[in-house]
């Protein structure tokens, strides 16, 4: 599994959009390494940067911008 930094990557699914030639992350869950808690993000919800998204903890809060590249090795 993919660490972030912040976050341990557990699952993510990446879906094509049809006006973009860029894939977008439409759901992710990740475990927070500050509380242990485990966050699923899902599309709606995600805040989407460029390219990435922010991964943001529902119990503490923390958050971190990972690139989608950034979710999984040699992806
Ligand atoms: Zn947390």
């Amino acid at each position: 599994m993919t660490v972030t930094g912040a976050f341990k990557i557990l699952s993510f699914e990446m879906i094509d959009v049809a006006d973009s030639p860029h894939k977008v992350v439409d759901c992710v869950s990740a475990q927070c390494l500050r509380c242990n808690h485990v966050t699923t993000i899902t599309d709606g919800a995600i805040h989407h940067l460029a390219g990435g998204l922010v991964i943001r903890c529902a119990n503490c809060g923390r958050e971190q911008a990972v690139a989608n590249g950034g979710l999984s090795h040699g992806g």
